[in-house]
């Protein structure tokens, strides 16, 4: 039961509701600590696409193959959790935004290797579009920081998608190697 209530049950990572009980306390120890807190919001670039092309059973399992990816690329106090639909937050505490930056980077091209297989196709070259933003340099609260790292991620949209956008910084770093 304590399982259900904390993880998502089709990636297993920890749901939006435990994000929400830990993010407090992470935001309040940062500023306490006078460490570096980073909140990564990961959208899936064009999912819709993958659900009306080949079914949402293959959408489901895309979505479990990040799962995986970002659950192998949590360590120490990272929290990996879906925050919903095809939207995904990685919670980096004592991390500095270009260490994050750096990390991330590594997770969109594992991302992009990620080989679903359908019937006959193979599913690959997922893109992410990533907001960053970090507490205490953004925000200083844990609802202002999801905002700020949403805030980013609209813009890593809107800029083009496969994308990291560190909030309130000019700093977008393209990792678009197709155009
Ligand atoms: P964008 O690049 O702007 O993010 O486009 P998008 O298509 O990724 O975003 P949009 O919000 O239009 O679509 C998200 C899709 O994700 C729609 C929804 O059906 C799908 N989705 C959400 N949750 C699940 C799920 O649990 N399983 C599957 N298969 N699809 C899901
Ligand atoms: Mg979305
Ligand atoms: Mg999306």
């Amino acid at each position: 039961l304590e399982q259900q209530a904390v993880h998502d049950s089709l990636t297993g990572l920890f749901n939006r509701r435990y994000l929400d009980e830990t993010l407090q306390r992470e935001v309040i120890r940062s500023i306490r600590k006078k460490s570096t807190l980073c909140l990564a919001m990961i959208d899936l670039d064009h999912f819709k696409e993958v659900n009306d092309r080949y079914g949402h059973q293959a959408g489901d399992e895309v979505l479990r193959g990040v799962g995986k990816i970002l659950k192998a690329s949590v360590r120490g106090s990272d929290l990996a959790c879906r925050f919903g639909g095809e939207e995904f937050v990685l919670l980096l505490p004592d991390s500095t935004p270009s260490d994050a930056v750096r990390r991330l980077a590594q997770l969109q091209a594992q991302i992009e290797q990620l080989v679903i297989r359908v019937g006959s196709t193979d599913l690959t070259k997922q893109h992410l579009s990533i907001g960053l933003a970090a507490s205490p340099d953004h925000a200083a609260t844990s609802v202002a920081l999801i905002a700020a790292a949403d805030m980013a991620l609209y813009r890593a949209k809107r800029e083009g998608r496969n994308r990291i956008v560190v909030a309130d910084a000019a700093t977008s770093i393209g990792t678009d190697t197709t155009a």
